[in-house]
């Protein structure tokens, strides 16, 4: 499987059909991580954030930002395999098997709401647990998981936090495959709506989400700087 650097990460270069059946073949316990330029960056200067990433079964490209990043530093990316489309489509794997999820993340409310669409959506897949992303301990939740031993736990804690738990707690958590999912259970749930498909055709989702969660701006702002690292990045290698 080939892996391209871009800043750093190391992603892999594969369409959503190969991700999804690269997922599937990872040995139980595994860990996906689906970096979009704000955790490029945040991983450029946290060298224990960026061995997590890094140190993943699967690496996606989430963002678009990461395609605009491939182009400038003259490396080839298929496109990108957002954390919604990957989910999705191992919900639609796992339901044809009726396979187990597990949903940990969010504000309280929002992990159950999520499960009863999920559960509505895709009738093959039980959730057999859930949980909110707001804590001081971890232990009981753990627990809770280990009980349930889920094919497939969502982690929904928002980056880097859900990154840091995924590979902190590799090893301790007895789950087929978790997988780092930022605001899905939000989606999900129907609190928050996903772009319209122009945008997404046009990958312009974080455009949607600026205008529609103003307090977005304050991260989308940081995608100039990553670009200009990256072309800073194309200079160098070009001397
Ligand atoms: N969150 C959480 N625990 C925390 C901080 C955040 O569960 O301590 C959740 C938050 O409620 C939201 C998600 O993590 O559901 C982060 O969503 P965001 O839209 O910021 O993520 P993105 O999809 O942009 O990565």
């Amino acid at each position: 499987m080939s892996r391209v650097d871009i800043l750093g990460v190391q992603f892999d270069a594969l369409t959503l059909d190969e991700a999804v059946s690269v997922a599937e073949s990872l040995p139980r316990g595994s860990r996906v991580v689906t970096p979009n330029p704000e955790i490029v960056m945040a991983a450029r200067s946290d060298p224990e954030l960026m061995e997590i990433v890094n140190c993943s079964g699967l690496v996606t490209v989430d963002g678009i930002g990461i395609i605009y990043a491939a182009k400038l530093l003259g490396r080839k990316l298929p496109g990108r395999v957002t954390g919604i489309g990957l989910v999705t489509a191992l919900f639609e794997r796992l339901a044809s098997r009726g396979g187990t999820v597990y949903l940990f993340g969010a504000k309280p409310g929002v992990a159950e709401q999520a499960a009863e669409k999920i559960a509505a959506e895709f009738p093959g897949i039980s959730v057999v647990g859930t949980h909110d992303g707001y804590f001081s301990d971890d232990s009981e939740i753990i627990k809770d998981i280990n009980r349930r031993r889920p094919d497939l736990l969502l982690v929904c804690l928002g980056a880097p936090k859900q990154e840091k738990w995924m590979g902190s707690r590799s090893g301790v958590v007895d789950a087929g495959l978790m997988i780092g999912l930022g605001g899905v259970l939000d989606v999900y749930a129907g609190n928050v709506k996903r772009a319209p498909k122009l945008f997404q055709k046009l990958g312009i989702e974080w455009l949607y989400r600026t205008v529609t969660q103003p307090s977005r701006l304050k991260r989308n702002i940081k995608l100039p700087g990553f670009l200009f690292v990256a072309l800073r990045e194309r200079c160098k290698g070009n001397k």
